[in-house]
């Protein structure tokens, strides 16, 4: 399997590569040069099993298949389900995928405790070392810091927002004591954290003299763990016939995973895409035009973007794979925050794409009335999934799998206003809040946080 980037203009790497590599060095992300046709397995198969046959294809040659398969078991040995994602019956045909029995307690855990694991062993073949530097709003920190923490050949330091993160996603963070792991928190926004690690990148000098590298959401590595929950849903509520799925997004990664999932065999009919207030993703299945608006805040902090940067692996497939005409589009974006897909284009996506989106207000009512009807407690993401798949529902024979993509004592605060009840942690956070913390505050300055990399592993 090689990759190609969808802005036409990057070499063509093979996994091992493109692992480390992250972004494309053109500015776009890297996918298959072909998409593989996945192998049949039969309705007993367990997930690990199901993962390696899933992922097999994308990651050779770099890797075996045995080599594969030691990664994955130990990934997912972490779990707290058996199943690692099991499924259960909502009302009305709905089902929930949960995707929260991870260490995190939130879905990142699928792809991020893999990659952990996929970087370690590719760093340690080629004798390098590397520096992960990551920007968070919540989830993506804790669940990059879980996949780092006491691997020798990595060191992580996590920028957050000072004072704008929850306290549990805050301490999930802080309270790991790991000499290869930095908390620092930012006089700042997520934006400017956001910034100041696209500028670390764009500083070459710094760049090698640190080992720079991202686990951020655009690496395939990440979208391709994501495949595999849905062929192991779809399989045990479907039972081989179609199915639907709904899944409330950000950055698009997770949904994309899915379209990867019925690209290559698995057979689903619709895709919801659910939206907190942040609605870029929504209007443009509605209208065709993606136009970038302001972030607003929202009670589902994770899917708090403006641009959905996933979603150009998509674009890439409805221009037909052709990266020029993609690098224009891309190009009008970045200048003017606006592009128009066209409607025959269009007409590629909305077959199997739906959106719809919700406000904190209509979160909360959909967490009250999932309450109510099943005695289920949704997180306020998931409750955006499920609020979407009642609203824009093709076919109410084909079963549809919403995707609960945190745990609700992630977001306690939000729970306890909509149902009057704060979830608890699960039984391996129960002490989260007598763990001692460690993190440095910061001031948004780019030199002194560079200067901080740079020493922050020195003994
Ligand atoms: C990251 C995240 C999302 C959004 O997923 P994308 O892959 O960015 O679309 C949704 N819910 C939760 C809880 C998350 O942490």
């Amino acid at each position: 399997m090689r990759y190609v980037s969808t802005r036409g203009q990057a070499p063509e790497l093979e996994f091992g590569d493109v692992l480390l590599a992250g972004l494309a060095t053109d500015g776009g992300l890297y996918v298959p040069q072909q998409w593989p046709t996945q192998e049949k397995l039969g309705f007993d198969t367990s997930y690990v099993d199901t993962a390696v046959s899933v992922m097999a294809p994308y990651v050779a040659p770099s890797l075996s298949v045995d080599e594969l398969r030691a990664m994955v078991t130990e990934a997912y040995a972490t779990f707290g389900h058996p199943d690692v994602c099991p499924v259960r019956p909502l009302d009305d045909g709905l089902w929930l995928l949960e995707l929260f029995w991870g260490p995190t307690i939130a879905f990142k855990d699928v792809a991020l405790q893999l990659v952990g694991r996929l970087f370690d062993h590719e760093l340690t073949k080629r004798g390098e070392r590397a520096t992960i530097v990551v920007a968070t709003s919540g989830d993506t920190g804790s669940a990059a810091i879980e996949a780092c923490r006491g691997r020798s050949n990595l060191n992580i330091v996590v920028l957050h927002p000072a004072g704008r993160v929850s306290d549990v996603q805050r301490k999930q963070m802080t309270t790991v004591d790991e000499p290869n792991v930095r908390n620092v928190a930012v006089d700042g926004t997520f934006d400017d954290c956001q910034d100041m690690v696209k500028a670390m990148f764009a500083d070459e000098v710094f760049r090698k003299d640190v080992g720079l590298s991202a686990m951020n959401s655009i690496n395939w590595a990440r979208v391709m763990a994501q495949v595999v929950y849905y062929v192991t849903a779809a399989r045990s509520v479907g039972g081989g016939g179609p199915v639907a799925f709904s899944v409330p997004t950000g950055n698009f990664g997770n949904v994309f995973a899915g379209w990867v999932a019925r690209h290559t065999g698995t057979p689903i009919s619709q895709l919801v895409v659910g939206s907190n207030s942040n609605d870029i993703l929504t209007r443009w299945l509605q209208t065709g035009v993606m136009e970038k608006t302001g972030v607003h805040p929202t009670i589902s902090p994770s899917m708090d973007i403006q641009v959905s940067s996933n979603a150009e692996r998509l674009l890439f497939e409805l221009y037909e794979r052709n990266p020029d005409v993609l690098s224009e589009q891309m190009a009008q974006f970045r200048d003017f925050g606006r592009f128009e897909t066209g409607d025959t284009r269009l007409a590629g996506v909305t077959e199997v794409f739906d959106g719809a989106a919700f406000d904190d207000e209509a979160t909360r009512a959909e967490i009250r009335r999932t309450h109510e009807i099943t005695d289920t407690v949704l997180d306020p993401h998931s409750a955006v999934g499920v609020a979407a798949a009642r609203q824009v529902r093709r076919d109410r024979d084909v079963a549809m799998i919403c995707l609960a993509t945190a745990h609700p004592a992630k977001f306690p605060d939000a729970v306890e206003a909509a149902i009057g009840i704060r979830p608890e942690l699960p039984d391996h956070l129960h002490d989260l809040f007598e763990r001692r913390e460690h993190l440095v505050q910061m001031p948004h300055d780019l030199a002194a946080i560079q200067n901080y990399v740079r020493t922050a592993f020195d003994d």
